[in-house]
């Protein structure tokens, strides 16, 4: 039977795909069923039909598959944070780790077989930032998330990928907001004040920096809000205010005050001192972060380097990581805030054989290659959409030895390998790391050699 909208089927569940969505099949059309997992049949609601696919609704779950989980959540699935909760953590590493598998093949047209996933020690509570996009209703904050695939806000319980810690900081917020009758920034006319209200926790240490995104200079009564975030979170360390008055979905703006206490706060990562200030990028789960690392420096430092480029560096943490087993390191990364946080890190933990640069990267690596460095490794760590054609061919040309690439779209990772496949530098291990448990999201790091 040919399938149509309103149609009610039942359907075997034969897969999930990357983000924790099920599929059948339907007389040669993929029927995508979200919250279903590979070994259930469903009783199904058919929601629209296209040439290849076909959308539905799960009615009722007719077998329950042997992956299956209780969602330990109560806005899963409406949140869009999580999309595996309702399978278990065995099945959830072998999808990640197919998808790596697939996205090499696919797009990257390599036959490799990624290493085996390297699990989330925790694969709750793991993440140290957390950014809510804020709302009033009947006079009370509403601080939270983006419902999946929309822009309507959904109110922040308890956040089982969080430290308990943001809660009882969104508590501090509520009442501030209750007592100031702060208002909520609308996207849709650019009015209100409060945009995003952003946690930054230092595990390591327990310094927690909590930030006020606003659609303008001040916000009432700054000094209450230091005393009631105090009174629930005594490792507060940094009241920021940041101005975002852009009318785009951006969430930090380019300006910071700090309003109560430090403008950084400090973190240990790789046995090191790490200093962050507001707007440089820090890896969510620091220890998940410290196995990525570590597998990075086995590659690129593997017999011995003289100098290492760390291109996308951020604060530095990579390149500062390895420092001591590398003669130089280089780092180049584009937001001042992060260079500035990577110099103070390098003098902090008495590390002088590193030096930083405020570049693009690409115009960086052209720069760099026409001076004639010659780098013995280079890591390259750059945002979801990858690296730039003319990026990577400046790199190859530089010919350092290796180069580890960490990675945390499989997709431009498998791109930009078949490009440096073809510049001469093959590919020998992918090793996805799950440094994002319980959402869509899967990191790699990849092992590449020059070949002679
Ligand atoms: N290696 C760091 C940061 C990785 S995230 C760490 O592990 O913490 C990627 C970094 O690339 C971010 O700091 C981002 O600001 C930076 N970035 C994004 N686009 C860039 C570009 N075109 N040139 C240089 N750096 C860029």
């Amino acid at each position: 039977m040919a399938l149509s909208k309103n149609d009610e089927i039942e359907l075997a569940i034969t897969g999930t795909t990357h983000d924790g969505s099920g599929v059948g099949h339907w007389e040669g059309l993929a029927v995508f069923v979200p919250g279903c997992a590979e070994g259930d049949t469903v009783r199904a609601h058919v929601l629209a039909v296209k040439k290849h696919l076909a959308y539905a609704k799960v009615l009722e779950i007719l077998t329950p598959s042997p992956w299956r989980a209780q969602p330990d959540c109560p806005a899963f699935p409406r949140c869009g944070g999580c999309a595996f909760r309702h399978i278990r953590y065995e099945k959830e590493l072998e999808i990640k780790h197919t998808r790596v598998r697939d996205a090499l093949r696919k797009i990257g047209g390599l036959t490799l077989e990624p290493a085996p996933i390297v699990p989330s020690e925790a694969p709750d509570h793991y993440r140290n930032k957390a950014e809510y996009p804020v709302a009033v209703e009947n006079g009370k904050l509403i601080a939270g998330f983006y419902a999946r695939g929309s822009h309507r806000i959904v109110d922040a319980g308890y956040c089982l990928l969080e430290p308990e810690l943001f809660e009882r900081a969104l508590g501090a917020f509520r009442l501030w907001a209750a007592e100031t009758h702060i208002s909520a920034y609308h996207e849709a006319d650019g009015k209100g004040l409060l945009r995003h209200i952003y946690l930054r926790y230092a595990e390591g240490t327990g310094e927690l920096m909590a930030c006020a995104v606003v659609n303008g200079g001040s916000i009432p009564k700054p000094e209450r809000l230091a005393v009631l975030l105090q009174g629930t979170c005594p490792g507060l360390k940094s009241l920021i205010l940041n101005e975002n008055t852009g009318r785009g979905n951006v969430i930090l703006g380019p300006r910071c005050q700090t309003l109560w206490g430090a403008d950084t706060i400090t973190d240990f990562l790789c046995g090191l001192k790490i200093e962050l200030s507001p707007l440089s990028f820090y890896q969510v789960n620091r220890r998940g972060a410290e196995k990525l690392y570590a597998l990075a420096a086995d590659w690129a430092l593997s017999d011995g380097c003289g100098l290492l480029l760390d291109l996308y560096c951020g604060a530095g943490t990579i390149g500062l990581s390895m420092a001591g087993r590398a003669g130089k390191v280089m780092g180049v990364e584009i937001i001042s805030a992060a260079v500035a946080d990577a110099r103070r890190n390098a003098a902090r933990n008495d590390i002088r054989n590193a030096e930083f640069f405020c570049a693009d990267a690409e115009k960086a690596a052209l720069r760099l290659e026409a001076q004639g460095l010659r780098p013995d490794a280079v890591v390259v760590d750059p945002p979801r959409k990858g690296c730039s054609a003319a990026t990577l061919e400046a790199l190859c040309r530089m010919k350092p030895r290796r180069i580890a690439y960490v990675s945390c779209d499989p997709a431009t990772l498998a791109r930009d390998l078949a490009l440096l496949a073809q510049h001469g530098y093959c590919c020998k291990k992918v090793t996805p790391v799950d440094m994002f448990p319980r959402t869509a999201h899967v990191e790699c790091c990849c092992s590449l050699e020059k070949l002679i």
